[in-house]
């Protein structure tokens, strides 16, 4: 049984081999070469002197000639105090050779030699001593070229694989794991108090935390706890910041990585990120390793391999596979992972012993929410008359990221208006500006196009507003923002299942700004596309996926899968897909007559929000009422729970292209 010491852990401090050590011996070496062999630099003379004032003084010990070139004087010891009294000479070394100079060629310097010394007897004269030296200069500059060549390589190399990712270091490193680790010892403390909401999550996860915490409890009885644990859920749910709080709540290392770390365009790289990755893991157990998107490589092996197969992420998932199986059960590394498509995974990687245990994070409701939002106004220097309800009520649909977001861009807007504390027109217009972008009010409108487009809106406002099951209005603009040039937002309500009376009263609400267009201007325009291609796909999905049609019946073609490619071969015959296609439309036109009726009956209310919209820009859901009266049905959420997600999320805004 592996003994758990989680505060004994050698720091590696074992200085590692670096390449620029090579260059700083080389450096020291030359310097101190230079500094051993010189005692001063000789005098440099020229002919004239050496002639006239040295060689016949007699002081003179030898006269070495090097490399045929260069002539260096040696002065006979005992003398050179004498020779520095003259103060020409006052510089000369010690020691090696005292003058040098050069010289042309060496038969004349021979000559000459002999001519100078020719009243000087034999034995007093001093002959050329002839020497071949190799300079260290001459021996560096002869493999400068190489080590230049060398210092390139490397640093090619280096810039390449910093390119690749970073951080790895040395191509050599391409097969490391990029993991992100956060020791006990850094900054970030994350607990289960800053993850709000997400009990059920939480509950089921803290199991696992106990486990690291006293693993000996489940041992000793036998037991076996999960290797690993999958959080399925949208992005920004938060399924990151519950593997950070289990690892802070645990006080156990934490490493951070995606599945597309381990994808790379060279062959056999991902399964040895997978290996290493473990072998990181398991020198830091207990541990937990925390696999973000791992359907990058936890995709279903081989279904459709006769085109677009990858057999780089089949062998990095059959790597995972193997590690998941290879550690025991008490190595104490637990891997937790995360994906929003559980449903694609390859049915290997949720067998018993590898991600046994799925936990599903949602969207977060209206009381959780409040509960995020609680956890990050903290920060912010808040009007205490805000109410937090106000604002949970007012972002459905929202994830933790996006309510995270919202406050921040409060905060920066209630900046820019220099004011003293974020107040609720702040948090609105970031919310605003999360769901349909920046407004562009220097976008240049034509007034045909304005009125364009407030007729649409209106459309809209005015279909939604008259039937009983469309999302309630909240304010309608004609003010440009992100790639939208008007938008109508409503509060969608809470809810699980959509009975098909709602959807088709949406897709009524929906086509109301087409059809405003047709009946109040006589003409239509591009500007309903995106109306248009979300009423096709709910139709689509009400008739094929949800079987809403009359005569296919309860059929459904929607496949959960992801795995076969509807795009190539159909489930259904050709005279099915006639059949849906006629439904489709027969549907559609169904709601867009219900549209213009609506309209009609109301030409003059409709008329007047139209105007009101184009003198003010914005209208809310108050100016509506005054104009349409108060709506005749108070819809209030059902309250059906269901653990069936919705596949179609009729969303507020809108884009007239
Ligand atoms: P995911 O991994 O599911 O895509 P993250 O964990 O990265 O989402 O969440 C992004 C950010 O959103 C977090 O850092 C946090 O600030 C915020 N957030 C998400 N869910 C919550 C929550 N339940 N409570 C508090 N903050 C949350
Ligand atoms: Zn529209």
């Amino acid at each position: 049984m592996a003994k758990i010491e989680p505060n004994k852990r050698k720091p590696n401090t074992a200085p590692k081999f670096n390449i620029f050590w090579i260059y700083g011996l080389i450096a020291l070496f030359i310097v101190g070469w230079g500094l051993f062999n010189g005692g001063g630099n000789p005098l440099e003379i020229t002919w004239a002197t050496f002639k006239n004032q040295i060689i016949t003084s007699g002081d003179v010990q030898k006269v070495e000639v090097v490399n045929k070139e260069v002539v260096e004087v040696f002065l006979k010891p005992d003398k050179i105090k004498d020779w520095r009294e003259n103060v020409e000479f006052r510089n000369i070394p010690s020691s090696g050779p005292q003058f040098v100079f050069t010289i042309g060629s060496l038969d004349k310097f021979e000559e000459n030699m002999e001519t100078i010394q020719m009243n000087i007897p034999d034995a007093d004269r001093i002959s050329p001593i002839f020497v071949k030296k190799r300079s260290l200069w001459t021996d560096v500059w002869s493999v400068f070229p190489f080590l230049m060549i060398l210092l390139f390589t490397v640093l090619i190399f280096r810039s390449m694989s910093r390119g690749s990712g970073g951080g790895g270091g040395g191509v050599f490193n391409v097969g490391k794991a990029k993991a992100q680790m956060f020791d006990k010892d850094s900054k970030i403390k994350v607990t289960f108090k800053d993850v709000a909401g997400m009990e059920g999550a939480k509950t089921e996860i803290m199991e696992i935390v106990d486990f690291l915490r006293n693993p000996k409890k489940y041992n000793d009885l036998g037991g076996k706890i999960p290797k690993g644990a999958l959080l399925v859920g949208p992005p920004g749910t938060g399924k990151t910041l519950l593997a950070k709080a289990v690892a802070g709540e645990a006080n156990v290392p934490f490493f951070s990585i995606s599945g597309s770390d381990f994808v790379e365009m060279f062959v056999g790289v991902g399964a040895s990120r997978v290996r290493d990755l473990f072998r990181q893991a398991k020198e830091k157990s207990p541990c937990i390793v925390f696999i973000d998107e791992i359907d990058a490589i936890g995709r279903a092996r081989g279904k459709n391999s006769g085109y677009s197969s990858n057999d780089e992420r089949e062998n990095t998932l059959n790597q995972l596979l193997t590690e998941m199986d290879g550690f025991g059960t008490n190595a104490g590394v637990i891997i937790l992972a995360a994906t929003n498509r559980a449903d694609i995974l390859d049915k290997a990687l949720m067998r018993a012993g590898r991600f046994d245990r799925q936990i599903h994070v949602e969207l977060p409701d209206l009381t959780e929410r409040r509960d995020i939002f609680e956890v990050h106004l903290q920060r912010l220097k808040l009007d205490p008359t805000l109410d937090k309800e106000f604002l949970a009520k007012h972002t459905p649909g929202f994830s933790g990221a996006d309510i995270a977001n919202v406050c921040n861009e409060a905060a920066l807007i209630a900046a820019r208006g220099d004011k003293k504390q974020v107040e609720r027109q702040d948090f609105l217009d970031a919310i605003d500006r999360i769901v349909g972008g920046l407004e562009r009010r220097s976008t240049i409108i034509s007034p045909p196009e304005k009125r364009s487009i407030a007729f649409h809106e209106a459309g809209h406002a005015t279909v939604s507003w008259l039937l009983q099951y469309a999302n309630p209005l909240i304010k309608v603009t004609i003010i440009p923002r992100g790639r939208a040039l008007g938008a109508a937002w409503y509060l969608p309500d809470e809810r699980h299942i959509t009975t098909k009376e709602q959807l088709l009263d949406e897709m009524s609400a929906t086509l109301g700004g087409r059809a405003a267009e047709e009946l109040f201007l006589g003409r239509i325009s591009t500007g309903a596309l995106n109306d248009l291609e979300r009423v096709t796909r709910q139709a689509y999905a009400m008739i094929s996926y949800f079987g809403m049609s009359d005569t296919l019946g309860n059929i459904s073609y929607y496949d959960s899968t992801g795995q076969s490619d509807m795009a190539f071969s159909k489930p259904y015959s050709d005279k099915t897909a006639q059949q849906i296609d006629s439904e489709v439309k027969e549907l559609i036109d169904l709601a867009y007559e219900r549209a213009k009726s609506i309209l009609e009956e109301h030409r003059t209310q409709m008329e007047q929000l139209a105007e009101k919209l184009l003198e003010s820009e914005v209208i809310f859901s108050e100016d509506v009422e005054r104009i349409l009266g108060k709506r005749p049905f108070n819809n209030t959420p059902e309250g059906v729970k269901s653990t069936e997600s919705e596949v179609i999320d009729a969303q507020s805004e809108e884009v007239i292209a």
